[in-house]
């Protein structure tokens, strides 16, 4: 499973971090790092974090892919 955030719409509130800290790291008060390629481990924990994004920003699965970053 691959995971894109769009970073020109994350607003840094850190809810993925929390839901699934080994896939996306905060660092400083809004500058995200995340792993694009999802371990299967992890995935739902990436589906719960993308639900809970404020902004929806995350983007899972196939459609990560075929939208691209907007
Ligand atoms: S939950 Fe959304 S807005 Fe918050 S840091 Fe993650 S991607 Fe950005």
């Amino acid at each position: 499973m691959r995971v894109v955030v769009d970073l020109n719409r994350c607003q840094g509130y850190a809810q993925c971090a929390f839901l699934a800290p080994r896939v996306f790291e905060l660092h400083g008060d809004e500058a995200l790092l995340y792993t694009p390629a999802v371990p299967a481990e992890q995935h739902e924990r990436v589906r719960r974090a993308a639900a809970a994004c404020p902004v929806q920003a995350i983007v899972v699965g196939e459609q990560a892919g075929a939208a691209g970053v907007r």
